[in-house]
């Protein structure tokens, strides 16, 4: 059996909106093992971003629970989140967030635990993702797509478990975003991380080993 690296229980999330209250998230439950990349796909507004959130530590449910690698994240204490962040989590987001006075490399090694080399051979990475001639140069120099590879690098570079990756297509076109996708993919099989996607994207769909369709605060997983 596969381990499995991250699992959402009966995760429930309200907002109030102009003093009404609205259930963005309804007992939503989901797993991911590792060496899986699944999608969440829904309309705008139905809560990916949310869910992704809460799934990353950034923000607490209202009911349910966490967990990451076993471990209960919502019994832990909110300082403790920050290093499980940052040690156990990836982010990619749909603008890449790279720092602008910052080289490539650099944007990896500000990311990177200080103390420890990274498990990950970020060389070889670098190489895997085509962006090693890249290394010296800042994200103005570089492309759309090269931009968003690097952003791939630095979610791995502290080796974390799970990779998280917010609609990291919506500013590339067609081919671009099936690369992305396809080598966010190649990197999670290779170092056995779980992977999450929320995208509306529909062209990269059977990138996916799973799919997840979430609207009205309901997670439906597609036959
Ligand atoms: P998606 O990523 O699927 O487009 P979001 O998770 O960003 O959706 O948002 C879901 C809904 O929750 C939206 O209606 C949004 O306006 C609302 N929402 C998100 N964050 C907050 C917040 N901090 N306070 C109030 N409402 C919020
Ligand atoms: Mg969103």
């Amino acid at each position: 059996m596969r381990q499995q690296l991250l699992a959402l229980h009966h995760i429930s999330k309200t907002f109030v909106d102009g003093g009404e209250k609205r259930t963005i998230l309804d007992d939503v439950c989901l797993e991911v093992h590792e060496g899986e990349l699944i999608a969440i796909v829904g309309p705008s507004g139905s809560g990916k971003s949310t869910l992704l959130n809460i799934t990353g530590i950034m923000l607490e449910p209202e009911q349910g629970q966490v967990f990451l690698n076993g471990k209960n994240m919502t019994e832990k204490k909110k300082k403790e989140w920050t290093k499980i962040r940052k040690n156990e989590i990836g982010f990619i987001f749909q603008h890449h967030q790279l720092l602008p006075y910052l080289t490539a490399e650099d944007q990896l090694s500000v990311f990177g635990k200080r103390a420890k080399k990274s498990a990950i051979d970020m060389e070889q990475m670098m190489e895997d993702l085509g962006i090693a001639g890249c290394k010296k140069r800042y994200p103005a120099q570089l492309s759309g797509g090269e931009r968003q590879r690097v952003a791939i690098a630095r979610a791995f570079v502290n080796d974390p478990s799970i990779i998280l990756a917010d609609e990291p297509t919506a500013s590339l076109d067609e081919t671009r975003g099936r690369q992305v996708v396809e080598m966010i993919r190649e990197q999670i099989k290779k170092h056995k991380k779980a992977g999450i996607i929320v995208t509306h994207d529909k062209r990269v769909l059977d990138l996916v080993d799973r799919i997840y369709y979430l609207e009205n605060g309901v997670c439906k997983e597609q036959a």
